[in-house]
């Protein structure tokens, strides 16, 4: 023991450390709790990341105070390859579903029948919003947040622990020294153990700032804040899921030790006590007849709320009965899911026309005859793409169903074909783009047809900002803010314009000085210079990244003969298949293209020729390397573009192929599957002497 102190003597974090890190993980919690659960901060947000700063800076000095439940530990956890099965203490049974007030007033006869008390009683129900996203359960060991899975098939879910940490709704920790200033609460002791279920989902407004932002990177959107979340909730990389912002509503206890709770509401009660979120619109109904109104009262009511309910889950209150009531064929005999029906229409479609969003994917909407849906007028419904228009044969002139769900644009849900009189017309996507002409291209096993056009108005400053930003013709000052400026003055009509600027019209922009002007003007200037494979990289060329742009410069040497390559001699390209190639030679023979090439030479835009130092002489020769954990001198691309600049690969996953893997902080998988395989392991520091940087 004496000796073990010893040994770690170094690492041992002083008292005074120890207690400010326990009080500032105390503090950071509470905050978290005020901001994410009850929505009323109350502190500023700068003050929020100081706490959070100075507890990561006492982590690192002293690791030992890093502990599973510190705030810290919300992100940062490796990607995994896949999820761990994880099997449920208690089954999570699946409701069953009522769909109009019969079946409601049904459902609550036969328990009062089963209960053996009169149907006048006035029995007491809880009603739940019934919030449509994804069931999962938390297990906490002493309070402390230990495993969080998906509800599977009830019996064996996935294990998305990980994930679950950075949902920031979700304490970490039970056990809390603080209390809620203004509020007097019954008191629950700590269970042992417990685990507890709730809803995970998204709200409308992260929903669209994810399909935004996934649009603009050219990624498929999801349909609805549900698949989102379920999306969200399901990513390998914990990184991805804790920039999704998700939420969850706690609502029901599965297995429990060390704390007895009598009824539903007596359990939410404590739910809120350990500081999880339950939904605010629940409420105590007294009787059939209330429980009614309130699933009535609150259907209007949803609708203005910030995420999507599909129903109400209506529970019988007292633990006595819905033990007496148990449960049959996986499903509980005391609760039951009342559903709203989705909100539908008939109209017709007057036309179908084809929008073009700003990565050049061409989108299909019908043009319908106004109706009113769930409130609303609506006269557009998006048919997603060429594939749902074939599936649901929807024709111009079809007399159609539409249906409107939480946030999302109403979509066609099928065509009333008995209405059809035969002059309906069939919808062809167009082979030109609607807004510039250019041909469109949908590649094989992609669903989206998209424009190829350079100069596309309706993806200029996409096209603009990709091509001046880094890894492309890396333009420092030329950003998105300035790009939207330059189209909406006129001043920009195709990258090639961004050559042509003058002092005079850059200093015409709002909050535009002399200074700022000068040196954007002057990053363009460098930029004329940049290194081919980069130029080729910034054409955006659909299916060519940093990747290809450099096999390609690397075998052509020049843009002119690349260019001029054949469809042929592409293919014959290493890593290049032969939809890239097509994709390459279709791109240099739009008229557009050669506008904007012809523009580009003239504006003096000469990229630096490529030479490749032959393999063996290489620093990195052969090389296969993997890196793993944070690095703190270089961002993970710049490391792996160093590595290929030398002749080397980058790998992201470790065989016994591998010949180095450089593992920074907090490396996790990889690193224990190189020790395993017996691959030599180096540092940052290591890898940097090795490249003579
Ligand atoms: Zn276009």
């Amino acid at each position: 023991m004496a000796e073990a102190t010893k040994l770690f003597n170094q690492a041992e974090p002083p008292d005074d450390a120890r207690r400010r890190a326990e009080w500032l993980r105390q503090e950071i919690n509470k905050h978290n709790y005020y901001y994410y659960v009850l929505d009323s901060p109350i502190i500023s947000d700068a003050e929020y990341d100081r706490l959070l700063r100075e507890l990561m800076d006492l982590e690192q000095k002293y690791p030992r105070l890093v502990t599973p439940d510190s705030p810290t530990q919300r992100v940062g956890a490796e990607p995994q390859a896949q999820f761990r099965t994880h099997d449920h203490t208690e089954p999570m049974l699946s409701l069953a579903n009522a769909f109009s007030e019969e079946e409601l007033r049904a459902f609550i006869s036969r328990a009062c029948r089963m209960l053996k008390i009169p149907e006048t009683e006035q029995l007491e129900y809880v009603c739940e919003p019934k919030i449509d996203g994804l069931a999962v359960s938390l297990t906490y060991v002493d309070g402390i947040f230990t495993v969080g899975a998906t509800r599977g098939d009830g019996y064996k879910g996935e294990d998305i622990t990980a994930n679950l940490r950075t949902v920031k709704s979700i304490p970490l920790n039970l056990n809390r020294t603080w209390e809620l200033a203004e509020k007097s609460e019954r008191k629950f002791p700590i269970p042992t153990f417990i685990e507890v279920r709730g809803e995970v989902f998204l709200e409308h407004e992260e929903f669209r700032r994810i399909n935004e932002d996934r649009s603009e990177k050219g990624e498929p959107t999801f349909a609805n804040p549900r698949n989102a979340a379920a999306g969200s909730v399901r990513q390998l990389d914990p990184s991805v899921t804790s920039r999704r912002n998700l939420d969850m509503f706690a609502y029901a206890v599965g297995y429990v030790e060390g704390v007895t709770l009598d009824s539903q509401y007596e359990l939410l009660e404590a739910l809120r006590f350990w500081r999880f979120k339950t939904n605010p619109e629940i409420r105590l109904c007294s009787g059939v007849d209330s429980v009614w109104e309130f699933c009535r009262e609150f259907d209007a009511r949803r609708q203005a709320l910030t995420y999507d309910v599909d129903g109400v889950v209506v529970k019988i209150n007292s633990r006595r009965y819905q033990e007496a009531l148990g449960s049959v064929s996986r499903s509980p005999r005391w609760a039951i899911a009342y559903k709203y029906a989705p909100t539908q229409a008939i109209t017709i479609i007057r036309d179908i026309v084809v929008q073009v969003g700003r990565t050049g994917a061409l989108t299909p909407v019908a043009i319908m005859e106004p109706v009113e849906v769930g409130g609303v007028i609506v006269s557009r419904a998006t048919l997603h793409n060429e594939d749902e228009i074939k599936r649901k044969d929807v024709r111009i002139g079809d007399t159609v169903v539409i249906q409107r769900a939480g946030e999302v644009i109403p979509e066609v849900v099928e065509v009333v074909k008995d209405k059809r009189d035969g002059d309906e017309v069939e919808f062809q996507m167009p082979s030109n783009c609607p807004v510039c002409g250019a041909d469109t291209e949908r590649a094989p096993g992609e669903a989206v047809t998209r424009c190829i056009g350079i100069a596309c108005p309706a993806q200029l400053a996409q096209r603009i900002y990709h091509f001046a930003s880094r890894g492309a013709m890396d333009i420092e000052h030329v950003g998105p803010a300035l790009v939207e400026q330059l189209l909406n003055a006129g001043l920009v009509h195709d990258p090639a314009d961004l050559y042509y600027l003058t002092l005079d019209q850059l200093m015409s922009l709002d909050r535009m000085g002399e200074k700022s002007a000068s040196n954007a003007l002057a990053a363009i200037e460098q930029s004329k210079e940049a290194p081919l494979p980069r130029l080729i990289y910034a054409l955006g060329i659909r299916h060519v990244g940093e990747r290809t742009a450099q096999v390609l410069a690397e075998h052509f040497g020049t843009l002119d003969k690349l260019r001029n390559a054949t469809e042929e001699e592409l293919s014959a390209v290493m890593d290049v298949g032969p939809v890239v190639a097509a994709s390459i030679a279709r791109f240099f023979v739009q008229e557009e293209t050669k506008m904007v090439m012809e523009k580009l030479r003239k504006a003096g835009v000469k990229p630096k020729e490529v030479t490749r130092p032959a393999k063996e002489e290489a620093v990195l020769g052969g090389k296969k390397l993997v890196f793993t954990g944070e690095l703190q001198t270089l961002t993970r691309d710049e490391a792996e573009a160093l590595v290929h600049e030398l002749g080397g690969t980058a790998s992201s996953s470790v065989s016994k192929n591998t010949d180095f893997v450089v593992a920074g902080e907090r490396a996790g998988s990889k690193l224990a599957k190189a020790n395993e395989l017996g691959v030599k392991v180096i540092t940052e520091e290591e890898f940097l002497r090795m490249v003579g940087k």
